[in-house]
């Protein structure tokens, strides 16, 4: 007979969609490529907006956080003219981060959800989803032995990121994608070592933008800018330490906390959203719906906040026969996604050197070097950024 809802991805998205149908009763199953562990263990997002925060909490799905995340409110900007630290908390709405690991979450989430009775199929992976113009859709899996399976329901919320089934099953003439490669790729580090400093620093240098984010007491993110094709191990330990030191302008302002590298990646800095989120009885949730480059830390954000958005949908057309709030769905989450990849965008041109030809002049380079100076010394830029920093 298959479920109302199947589930495809076992992230911040599926997740929490998978704890808010079943806490109304909708019958769901995730399905997730991966194994339990894996997914457990993937560092990723670490910094939770207030909203998101206040989404957990609403549905009893905080304990964690509330017990091991801790607060955060400071950013530092170290540039060629000297440093100035923002005490965001304090300014735009007052509200800070909660600094959470994005695994810590998942694996609460999986707690959670196993223990109310969900169902996760790990180590199953889609390869298909069909009928999604009709009233059953299906979806086709494939265990480890390539085993295939059919999966059918009332709806499919695709949650499996960017690369994923979901995206594949929408024919190209029926969305419309919007994409940015921002030209610009960062060497991602998870390192063993507490953090360097009390805030989120970002270093602008003529040789590339430098990232700092504590991630635990134990554990730091550190950002490299890095060449476009840069192999992820191509750089040693001693290179990634010594040229952070130098863009984060260790002589001026204090050494870095050093430890071993525990996870390396190279991220390019690109946006990517489709327009609709919804094709028939299919919806795209998450990663799937909208990639935001990093630079301002919305992804998992975004992901929870759509995934409450279309559990209260679904809710609607599956217990209460309403299919309007599914038909919103779409409009609903754009809003929200355009609003943050307009942050980001907008952090990206102040972290970067201008990588476009006709941008390279110089002309560009020194407008953002402006806008730092305004915002050092404008009260009200200051509230802008961090109204956008820590809002959806
Ligand atoms: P995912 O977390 O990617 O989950 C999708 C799941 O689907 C995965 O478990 C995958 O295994 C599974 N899957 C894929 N294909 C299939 C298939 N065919 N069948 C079944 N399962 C499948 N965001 C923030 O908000 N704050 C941050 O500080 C931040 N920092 C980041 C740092 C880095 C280095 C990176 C890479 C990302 C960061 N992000 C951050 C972004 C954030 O991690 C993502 O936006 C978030 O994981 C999206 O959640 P999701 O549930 O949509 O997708």
């Amino acid at each position: 007979p298959g479920s109302d809802v199947v589930i495809l991805g076992a992230g911040p998205a599926g997740l929490v969609l998978a704890n808010l149908l079943h806490q109304s009763g909708i019958d769901c199953v995730v399905l997730e490529r991966a194994s339990r562990e894996h997914v457990e263990t993937r560092a990723r997002a670490g910094y939770l907006a207030p909203e998101t925060v206040r989404i957990l909490e609403r549905h009893g799905l905080a304990d964690g956080l509330r017990a091991r995340g801790r607060e955060h409110d400071v950013c530092e900007f170290r540039t060629p003219e000297g440093r100035f630290r923002l005490r965001y908390g304090g300014l735009g709405r007052g509200e800070p981060h909660t600094v959470y690991p994005q695994q810590s979450l998942v694996s609460d989430l999986i707690a959670e959800f196993t223990a109310a009775g969900g169902r996760i199929a790990f180590e199953t992976e889609a390869r298909s989803v069909t009928g999604v113009d009709g009233d059953r859709p299906t979806v086709l899996t494939h265990d480890l032995d390539g085993r295939p399976t059919q999966w059918p329901a009332s709806y499919v919320a695709g949650c499996d990121g960017r690369h994923g089934a979901a995206r594949r099953a929408i024919p190209a003439a029926d969305a419309r994608r919007r994409h940015s490669d921002h030209g610009v790729s960062w060497l991602a580090v998870l390192v063993a070592a507490p953090a360097s400093m009390d805030a989120v620093g970002y270093a602008v240098h003529r040789e590339g933008f430098a990232g700092h984010m504590s991630r635990g007491p134990e554990t730091t993110r550190y950002y490299l800018q890095c060449d476009r094709g840069t192999a992820t191990d191509s750089w040693s330990e001693d290179r990634i330490w010594s040229a952070l030191a130098h863009r984060l302008r260790a002589d001026e302002y204090g050494p870095l906390r050093e430890g071993p590298v525990l996870e390396r990646g190279i991220v390019h800095l690109e946006s990517d959203v489709l327009r609709p989120l919804r094709h028939g009885s299919l919806f795209l949730v998450g990663d799937a719906a909208s990639l935001v480059s990093p630079s301002a830390a919305k992804g998992a954000n975004l992901a929870v906040l759509e995934a409450e958005i279309l559990a209260q949908a679904l809710a609607a057309a599956v217990l209460r026969g309403d299919p309007r709030p599914l038909l919103r769905y779409s409009d609903r989450c754009l809003s929200h996604i355009w609003r943050a990849q307009e942050f980001s965008h907008w952090m990206i041109r102040l972290l970067h050197a201008p990588t476009a030809p006709q941008e390279s002049s110089g002309f560009h380079d020194s407008l953002r070097y402006a806008r730092l100076e305004s915002l050092r010394t404008s009260r009200s830029h200051q509230d802008w950024f961090a109204e956008n920093y820590v809002g959806l």
